[in-house]
């Protein structure tokens, strides 16, 4: 290739990142904005008519009846004609370095996708997610891009990349030889596969991860309690419950939340002694083992929207024309068991097994299977926020809070799929988009 052709695409490059860091300057003006909706929900009263916002910087400086909200002059004013406004929207079991299975199987991203195409790609998938109205996610593990999620985060922070609010888990532990994407299927001589997690196995080993990926940077800690490698591909639990406990101490002793995958019941139990914070899918839980985690205050993230991708993907189902697969109607069935409980549920959907920016399909899923709209947002704004230990700042609108906001056009706490029609993104204050 001649100098002259190499020169084109490195322009072009140039110019792309211009625009990029003019458009996150642009973003990044931070001054007071009155939002004038149709009405305001902020999450724990009923739904305020004819209020208004006012955000000054990163905080909520005023919430109230719009003749009462006074805007400093100068200050951006933004009509939102037919829309309510209500906090931003979170999802605390994402993942934004995996992009749907139906377009590349998980084996094949983890295997063949370099780590800086995944990294680029996630950039791309948490804009989306921002402008989709979530603001905040739970990232939870990057699923063998190693700790490339510590970058992402710093990108966003320092508003090179538009994107959620992240809390990260970097590369999640699993036990030796339980995940993917070896050693099963491939000859027993293949050594150093990428892996999808870091292997661990034994208490010193279980400690040692923990400490690693504490120290580059991970907010929680994300720990396979059980994964389908029994005989015959079943689930079966992996750690013990002495490793889980000394995951769940080093972790808790370093100020880091614990979030567990576990499907089994026999891993959701060991997991919940264990003193874990979360409960990721839960698919096989009996009324007995949800029990448990309300009595130990485990949430619980029901990812409802995963198993109906799987279903889409590899089972020919397809919404509103054919019958529930059996995984479906396992998750439904666990989500019914924990609300019977009353084990706190949170909103987490596995997002990247599915398209980002579409996580408002969990949000559905949960009040398809019974939760009022104003029950799934509030698992989306408050409880999220709670889980996350931040609800001191985040998951509600009011004053002195962060101003992490989202209009949606029409009323969402009466018809939940009015959270697909998205007009106006706030996220520490700075307008990401608006009508
Ligand atoms: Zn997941």
């Amino acid at each position: 290739m001649s100098t002259r052709e190499r020169r084109a695409p490195a322009a072009a490059a140039l110019l792309f990142f211009a625009l990029m860091l003019a458009a996150a300057a642009g973003a990044a003006a931070g001054g007071a904005v009155l939002l004038l909706p149709e009405q305001v929900w902020t999450a724990g009263e009923p739904v305020h008519r004819g209020w208004a916002v006012l955000t000054d910087g990163a905080r909520i400086a005023a919430v109230g009846p719009a003749a009462q909200v006074h805007a400093p002059a100068g200050a951006q004013v933004i009509e939102l004609r037919g829309a309510t406004l209500l906090p931003g929207l979170m999802d605390i079991h994402s993942h934004l370095f995996l992009h749907p299975y139906n377009e590349t199987l998980w084996n094949d991203q983890v295997l063949k996708e370099p780590v800086p195409y995944r990294t680029l790609r996630a950039g791309v998938q948490a804009r989306a997610t921002l402008m989709a109205g979530f603001t905040t996610l739970r990232d939870l593990g990057t699923e063998g891009a190693d700790y490339a999620d510590v970058s992402l985060r710093q990108a966003i922070e320092d508003g090179l990349v538009e994107g959620p609010r992240l809390f990260i888990a970097t590369r999640a532990i699993v036990a030796t030889g339980s995940y993917g994407p070896a050693p099963r299927g491939l000859r027993p001589d293949v050594c150093c596969t990428p892996q999808g997690a870091q292997e661990a196995s034994g208490v010193p080993e279980v400690i040692r991860a923990v400490r690693e990926q504490a120290g580059r940077g991970a907010d929680w800690i994300k720990v396979y309690a059980d994964y389908r490698w029994g005989p015959g591909g079943t689930q079966q639990p992996t750690f013990s419950e002495e490793e889980l406990r000394a995951l769940v101490e080093t972790a808790h002793s370093s100020g880091r939340p614990v979030a567990a995958h576990a499907t089994t019941a026999e891993g959701m139990r060991r997991a919940t002694l264990a003193g874990v914070d979360t409960i990721e899918h839960g698919f096989d839980g009996t009324p007995e083992v949800f029990r448990l985690m309300a009595e130990h205050g485990v949430a619980y993230l029901p990812t409802l929207t995963a198993e109906e991708a799987y279903g889409e993907y590899f089972e020919h189902y397809a919404r509103g024309t054919r019958p529930p697969t059996p995984g479906m109607a396992r998750a439904a069935q666990a989500f019914r068991y924990a609300r019977a409980a009353h084990v706190i549920i949170g909103c987490g959907s596995d997002v990247g097994v599915f398209a980002h920016g579409t996580n408002y399909r969990e949000l559905e899923w949960m009040v398809r299977l019974g939760m009022t709209a104003v029950e799934a947002l509030t698992a989306a704004t408050a409880t999220d926020a709670k889980i996350l230990k931040r609800e001191a700042d985040l998951g509600r609108a009011r004053e002195k809070m962060l101003a992490d906001l989202v209009a949606v056009g029409g009323d969402p706490t009466t018809d939940i799929t009015a959270i697909e029609h998205v007009v106006l993104v706030m996220k520490d204050g700075v307008v990401y988009r608006r009508p």
